[in-house]
């Protein structure tokens, strides 16, 4: 699709795009339940690169401590507990500028995919730039999909990362493809980004062929130390409005209203999965920062009609007044 095209998408009168968007959504999606992805931190803070966004960088001083990458055991916990909460694909995420196969580490990580696999759940990673064997590995033990977000339009994008460029990651996202994974990648707003910068993030992700699996729209968080600590908060309808517009460009991606969802009211999210997302982030923690509570996850679905069958037994639970 064109920037002129999705231009006039986005712009339409708001209540003209919504209904695009549904449209296209009940053509794809109807009946199809809303995916509930868990998020965990397997190797936190100290990363080389620069983005200016991440709280993990250690280029700054953010609340977020060191740590090395953690137990395959503990991973294995996280994705028990996920999927007990309902979460049908466990993300996982390393804080580094990418891993080979020669580094030990490598082998505990596909060891974390193949046994999140085993218990049922999808596996999700992302761990940076790698290299086409890594890919390959990645792929035989079982992961499902790979993250490698490119955070937002070509033109923007050196304004928020410097040490490396969106060509990079274009080209980490032909290696992933090429080792047949599924591919998970979308972009952050809030950062002082235009509207077109968002447009044009959202051309480069619907001319993929095919386009990503998975589209994470998110909301800048912004973190105290970073340069995008005083970023005010994006407008509301400004991401419905993108999120219709992601929907309408790429009907058969999974549309994931990501982080930020905290700052947003329930009606402004009930507007979000109606414009069309269809995923979300569950679970109290995203990689360095608080989510919604799951039960107000519940709560919300629930009342929207929207939460997955095997659920609907423990929103009855978690909705009982304790005593
Ligand atoms: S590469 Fe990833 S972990 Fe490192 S600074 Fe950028 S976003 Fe943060």
């Amino acid at each position: 699709m064109t920037l002129e095209h999705l231009k006039a998408i986005y712009h339409q009168p708001f209540f003209d795009l919504l209904e695009q968007a549904r449209k296209v959504h009940q053509t794809h999606w109807k009946g199809k339940p809303l995916q509930l992805c868990a998020l965990l931190s397997i190797k936190s803070g100290g990363c080389s690169e620069d983005c200016a966004y991440c709280a993990q960088s250690s280029r700054y001083s953010t609340h977020v401590k060191r740590e090395g990458l953690i137990p395959v055991e503990q991973v294995v916990s996280a994705a028990v507990r996920a999927k007990a909460a309902g979460a049908t694909r466990l993300c996982m995420g390393a804080a580094w500028r990418g891993i080979d196969t020669d580094d030990p580490r490598f082998l505990s990580i596909l060891e974390m995919v193949r046994r999140v696999r085993e218990t049922g759940l999808e596996a999700c990673i992302t761990l940076g730039v790698l290299s086409p064997s890594a890919a390959q590995q990645l792929q035989k033990a079982g992961l499902t999909v790979y993250n490698h977000n490119l955070d937002t339009g070509e033109e923007f994008f050196p304004k928020i990362v410097s040490t490396h460029s969106f060509r990079d990651r274009l080209e980490n996202i032909r290696r992933i493809r090429e080792a047949g994974i599924g591919l998970c990648c979308g972009g952050i707003i809030g950062m002082g980004e235009s509207v077109d910068d968002r447009l044009s993030l959202l051309q480069t992700l619907s001319s993929m062929t095919p386009p990503p699996d998975s589209v994470p729209i998110n909301c800048l968080i912004p973190i105290p130390g970073t340069p995008l600590e005083k970023q005010p908060p994006v407008p509301s309808f400004e991401l419905i409005r993108l999120i219709a517009t992601a929907r309408i460009a790429m009907p058969q991606a999974r549309v994931r209203l990501a982080a930020g969802r905290l700052k947003l009211s329930p009606e402004a999210q009930a507007l979000c999965f109606y414009a069309g997302a269809n995923s979300i982030f569950h679970g109290e923690k995203l990689l360095t920062t608080n989510n919604q509570a799951p039960n107000q996850d519940i709560k919300l679905l629930q009342e929207l009609d929207l939460l997955p069958e095997d659920l609907l037994g423990k929103a009855e639970n978690s909705l009982q007044p304790s005593a």
